[in-house]
This record gives structure tokens, sequence and C-alpha cells, in this order.
């Protein structure tokens, strides 16, 4: 994998407004907000997608998300927030290392926008399809 901005905030060689960091994980506020408490979390682990995460980092992030999510609440005063996490460029990820945001809500318009051109899922294709996926599922 490329070096990325968030691999060069990692090693220390770019800044940024830290909030939390242990072994495997590293939480700093976003430079763009789209609101007020926008945070990023970061694996320190260098892989593009979350897809490609070893299960060890992604139990470090599942551990502390709820807890940053908390922080970042009680910090700002929301009461509402999205995390959001983009894999591919089309799905908008800018920066090709795996990050969550959590971006907070305070009903004025700020955070978030989300395009959600919903389709009625067919009882066969639904049937088939979680038969298929689930049987793609890596077992450890
Ligand atoms: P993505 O679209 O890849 O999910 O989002 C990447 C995010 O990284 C954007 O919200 C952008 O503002 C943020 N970002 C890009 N470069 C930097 C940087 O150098 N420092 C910080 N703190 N955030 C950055």
């Amino acid at each position: 994998m490329m070096d990325t901005i968030f691999s060069k905030i990692i090693a220390g060689e770019i800044p940024c407004h830290r909030v939390y960091e242990d072994d495997k994980v590293l939480a700093f506020l976003d430079i763009n907000p789209l609101s007020r408490g926008h945070t990023l979390v970061i694996p320190k682990e260098l892989v593009v997608t979350i897809d490609q995460l070893s299960d060890e980092s992604a139990a470090a992030i599942g551990r502390v998300l709820p807890r940053l999510s908390r922080a970042v609440l009680r910090a700002t005063g929301a009461t509402a927030f999205n995390i959001l996490q983009n894999n591919g460029v089309e799905a908008h990820q800018a920066v090709m290392h795996v990050h969550f945001h959590i971006i907070p809500k305070y009903g004025d318009g700020a955070g978030l926008g989300i395009g959600w051109p919903a389709r009625q899922l067919g009882a066969d294709e639904g049937k088939q399809l979680a038969a298929t996926i689930a049987s793609h599922i890596e077992r450890t």
C-alpha cells in the first residue's frame, strides 16, 4: 500500500488534532469537518478498505468506536450522529487508508447528507442472495 496522508499522520510526519491513540488505533479531528466534532478513527494497520482489515485491528476499532462516539457527543452536546465508512473511489473514498467518520448532527442541516435510492427486495432474490452471501463468509 502507498503512503497516504493518514499513514503520515500515524508516523507523526503530519500534524493532527489527536483525540485518542492506542497501539492499534488513532482518532483525530477531520481537517474539513461536515459538522463540529467530526472525528476520524483509523487503524494503524496500513490497508485501503475494511474488507482487507485484520480481525485484530477490526476488534480494536470496534472496541473504541462506541467510546469515542460517546466522547464526541458529550463534548459537542450533539444527540445524533452518523458513522460513515467509505470503501473505494466509487463509494466516495478519498484517502486510501481505512477510516471511520464520526459525524455529529445538530438538526441545523450541518453534518452528513444521505441519498438513499431504495427499491424493494423481491422474495426470491432475497432468499437466493442471502444464501449466497452466507456461503461466502469465512469461518475462523
Ligand atoms: P473519505 O472521503 O476518504 O471517506 O474522507 C477522507 C476525509 O479525510 C475527509 O473528510 C477529509 O476532510 C479528511 N482529510 C483529508 N486530509 C486530511 C488531513 O491531512 N488531516 C485531517 N485531519 N483530515 C484529512
